[in-house]
């Protein structure tokens, strides 16, 4: 190229550029083409194309012809695709142009992972675009992409749409086409917006099963069991088929919480949920509604026959011992059951009666563990009557205590030989303003289930206490004469039950051996470590332990002989018969007294009504007597006119 270059007035490091490509050109005899800025003389810059070619003659180079262009404007039209690409293909979406036709006119980096486009592929024929196309098209209403759509087409579109991705998994993508037409309307080309929300679906469908269902078993939860039992009762409206629900409750989960450990327990519980399963038809709903609460959706039931049959066979299944961690846990459960009738359906919305239902069965389920646990019953009005006094009741119960509507009543025990008053049990009553005189059968559980029996068994103490101390200052009683409280397994299990138990004695000015806590023979077989605490530091500290009602249930005598009690009281059901005609229970009262004696435990009968059974008692060596016969339960007054007049059982001085 004679004479002057045409990049001479090029900035520096582009000329330097054209002047090396054009040495390498001549070198090496290849076409030449270089592009450079140069500023024109308004003061603005020019882009300019050079191109050249070699002139040959007979294959020898001898000149070189060229072209020199104002490339301005499809330089720097490049450069804003440029700029445009590189935007696209930093974003996160797949964004994918076809022509009218359906081929791919360009893709960005996303898309090739995304839908597995190959990256020099031919872009119109690349066959992982053609499918997501086709996917797309076959989600696309027609017209957005129709070729030649008359009127007023819609131009863009937003869906879902399915796509199996490069490596074989189904995805879910959130697609935006977009379409770009002529003025005349006809297609052009158009776009797509893809993102994959694959994972933002499974979490909001995850969230959507946490919400209906239980994470430790997987099984439908209330609201879902709910839901189904008010579709089920929708659905009998027509079919006419009786909609049965059963309510199941674990029988002493706390127990195996307490003994074995939380751990176990939660096992218990999957392992209750997997036998269910395994004990309902696939068209019955099982569910967990609670910690140990199970319930049953089933339809078609014929009666309540079968309902009960049903429940029954549901609940042997998931009774009997069961391997843990190398534990064997006995389980059992309480059912109880509720069937839907037509006059229900006519009163109440599905949804609602679905909630009643479940209430109902709830109800069942309640008077099944009062009557003595694992076993099934099915709903009846009365009960529904006896849980809202229930409730009622409970609410009463809470002002009782500051309506200062308890007192105590006293009944003397005595010596069965000397028959002197050894002890006066304080007997809790309940002053009700509408119901009357009520003794603790009435209340008690309702006290013991809210934890109100704390605060009661407290002010028990203090009064019994007050009044005992008094009797004894005044000379009417024996400076020894105890006092016998009763306490709940549930008191017993507080672990604050000991120090406020002694602090109220120190109060009243008793000694803690004049105290005799008595508890029942659930106590004795719980093997709670919570009670078994708080009854060895009660006798740490010199209070006895009366294991109440004995021969009334367990009965069992191996645990009499590790559990640490001082005194044994005969259930008035034990005493009844003794000193009958016939002989009556002479040989177990004989056997029981002499057991206990061997254990070294102090026997009180209780319920002695008869002559001929308080002269057997003491023939057999029981050592202390309770009942009507020796006294009735005395109100403070009646105890202070009784043993003031010297009237009844003698004090011992
Ligand atoms: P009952 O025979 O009267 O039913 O006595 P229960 O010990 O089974 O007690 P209840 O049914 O009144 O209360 C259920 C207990 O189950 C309360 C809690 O200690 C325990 N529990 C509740 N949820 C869970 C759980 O998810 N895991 C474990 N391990 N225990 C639970
Ligand atoms: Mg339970």
């Amino acid at each position: 190229m004679p004479g002057t270059a045409p990049w001479v007035n090029a900035q520096p490091h582009e000329r330097q550029a054209c002047e090396r490509a054009w040495k390498q050109a001549r070198e090496t005899s290849a076409p030449f083409v270089v592009e450079f800025r140069i500023g024109t003389p308004n003061g603005e810059t020019m882009w300019v194309q050079v191109a050249t070619q070699p002139i040959r003659d007979s294959g020898d180079i001898t000149g070189y012809v060229g072209t020199a262009l104002d490339c301005t404007t499809a330089v720097e039209q490049r450069r804003l695709s440029d700029q445009l690409v590189g935007l696209l293909d930093a974003s996160g979406d797949a964004i994918v142009v076809f022509d009218r036709v359906g081929a791919m006119t360009f893709c960005n980096d996303i898309a090739r992972t995304m839908l597995g486009i190959e990256e020099h592929s031919d872009t119109g024929n690349d066959i992982a675009a053609r499918t997501f196309m086709q996917a797309v098209r076959d989600q696309l209403p027609r017209d957005v992409i129709s070729p030649d759509a008359g009127g007023t087409p819609q131009r863009r579109w937003e869906g879902e749409v399915a796509f199996r991705s490069p490596e074989g998994l189904s995805r879910t993508l959130a697609v935006v086409v977009q379409s770009v037409r002529t003025r005349e309307g006809v297609l052009d080309h158009w776009s797509t917006i893809a993102r994959d929300i694959t994972d933002e679906r499974n979490q909001q469908r995850e969230l959507g099963r946490l919400a209906t269902h239980d994470a430790l078993t997987g099984l439908p939860n209330r609201v879902l069991f709910l839901r189904k039992t008010a579709e089920a009762l929708e659905r009998s409206k027509t079919t006419k088929n009786q909609v049965t629900v059963l309510f199941i409750d674990l029988d002493k989960l706390k127990h195996v919480n307490d003994t074995i450990g939380h751990v176990v327990g939660d096992q218990l519980i999957v392992s209750i949920a997997k036998r269910l399963m395994a004990a309902t038809r696939p068209s019955d709903l099982v569910a967990r509604i609670g910690g140990d609460e199970f319930v049953v959706l089933c339809e078609g039931l014929l009666d309540e026959h079968v309902a009960m049959d049903v429940a029954e066979r549901i609940r042997h299944s998931i009774t009997g011992p069961l391997v843990l961690q190398g534990v064997e846990i006995d389980s059992g459960a309480s059912v109880g059951v509720a069937m839907s009738t037509s006059e229900q359906l006519s009163q109440q919305a599905p949804e609602d009666l679905a909630v009643t239902m479940l209430r109902c069965a709830d109800t069942a389920m309640y008077r099944a563990k009062q009557r003595g646990r694992g076993r099934s019953e099915l709903y009846s009005d009365d009960m529904h009557r006896a849980a809202r006094e229930r409730v009622v009741l409970a609410g009463q119960l809470e002002q009782a205590l500051a309506a200062d509507q308890f007192f105590v009543m006293y009944q003397p025990i005595e010596h069965s030989q000397a028959r002197h008053t050894v002890a006066f049990e304080a007997l809790l009553r309940w002053a009700h303003p509408t119901r009357g005189e009520l003794s603790p059968a009435d209340f008690l559980e309702l006290a013991d289930e809210s934890g109100l029996i704390g605060p009661i068994g407290d002010w028990i103490l203090g009064a019994a206490g007050t009044s005992l101390r008094s009797w004894i200052d005044s000379g009417m009683v024996s400076k020894q004469t105890a006092l016998h409280v009763n306490a709940t397994r549930r008191q017993l299990a507080d672990t604050t039950f000991v120090d406020r138990t002694i602090t109220i004695l120190r109060e009243v000015g008793l000694d803690c051996a004049q105290l005799v806590v008595e508890t029942s023979e659930a106590s004795l077989v719980d093997n709670n470590p919570a009670i078994l605490r708080s009854i060895t530091t009660l006798k740490r500290h010199g209070v006895r332990i009366a294991v109440d009602d004995f021969g009334a249930g367990y009965s069992s005598l191996s645990a009499l002989r590790t559990f640490p009690a001082d005194c044994l009281k005969l259930d008035g059901t034990v005493v009844r018969d003794v000193g009958r005609s016939d002989g009556g229970d002479d040989p177990i009262v004989r056997s029981l007294i002499q057991l206990a004696h061997s254990l070294d435990l102090t026997v009180i009968a209780e319920w002695v009504s008869t002559d001929d059974q308080l002269q057997r008692l003491k023939v057999l060596g029981c050592d202390q007597l309770q009942g009507n016969l020796v006294c009735k339960p005395l109100t403070t007054e009646q105890v202070a006119q009784r043993y003031q007049a010297g009237i009844g059982p003698v004090p011992a001085k």
